[in-house]
């Protein structure tokens, strides 16, 4: 592990917070967004942890979650769809299925959307490796949403490769969640996370391949 990585994520941060009053980090609590959140956290202990509980996660990830927010007093907020997963699947079935597009719209996306209308930075834990989708990512972007709002979006681990992010959870005798033991290397909701195949980028396991992004980094249009 690269002091120097570790320095300059440490060194976005840092300058991301200084202009920012409200800021919030969407967490999903896999192995990179711990890493932030471990780096947030000794800049800003209070920052807002924003979590999508879509009612779809491994048990075991929703445990972790817990057993995170409670060991490092975070301030968590759980970021709800609507309609409750048995109202939405008497409503339309089982969307993760038949329209997995609407499915994160509805769990994901909308949630979203109204939650993070009330911060003034978004920190995120997106990386280049993490996919083809994100080959190119910066780590201070502002961002547009449907909406017309604009937001800035930080990606501190935005140039870590998925080596760096595990040698400073270890380094940090930080433990990650269970499921990365059995195989997995993106971890999702459990219908539509599958282990990736051999010699396959970390993502190419969710959704069946079908497809990479859920929608909550490509429903706003990147300014600058
Ligand atoms: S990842 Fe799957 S289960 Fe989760 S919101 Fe999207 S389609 Fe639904």
């Amino acid at each position: 592990m690269s002091q120097k990585s570790v320095q300059s994520a440490r060194d976005i941060i840092a300058k991301a917070l200084e202009s920012s009053t409200n800021p919030c980090f969407t967490c999903s609590f896999q192995a990179e967004d711990v890493a932030i959140l471990d780096l947030l956290r000794r800049q800003r202990p209070d920052v807002t942890v924003l979590f999508l509980e879509t009612g779809y996660h491994f048990a075991a990830l929703i445990a972790y979650r817990d057993r995170l927010a409670s060991e490092w007093n975070l301030n968590l907020v759980n970021m709800e769809a609507l309609q409750p997963v048995a109202v939405q699947e008497d409503e339309f079935g089982k969307l993760y299925e038949i329209d997995p597009n609407r499915c994160c719209s509805l769990r994901k996306v909308e949630p979203l959307m109204r939650s993070i209308a009330n911060y003034d930075l978004w920190i995120t834990g997106l990386r280049r490796e993490q996919s083809p989708t994100r080959a190119n990512l910066q780590p201070f972007d502002t961002h547009r949403f449907p909406d017309g709002r604009t937001l800035a979006k930080v990606s501190p681990l935005y140039d870590w490769t998925t080596a760096e992010v595990f040698a400073y959870l270890v380094a940090n005798e930080i433990p990650v969640v269970s499921l990365y033991s059995e195989g997995y290397t993106s971890i999702g909701c459990e219908p539509c996370t599958a282990k990736p195949a051999a010699g396959e980028h970390a993502r190419s396991g969710r959704w069946g391949g079908s497809k990479l992004e859920c929608g909550l980094h490509t429903v706003s249009v990147k300014e600058s």
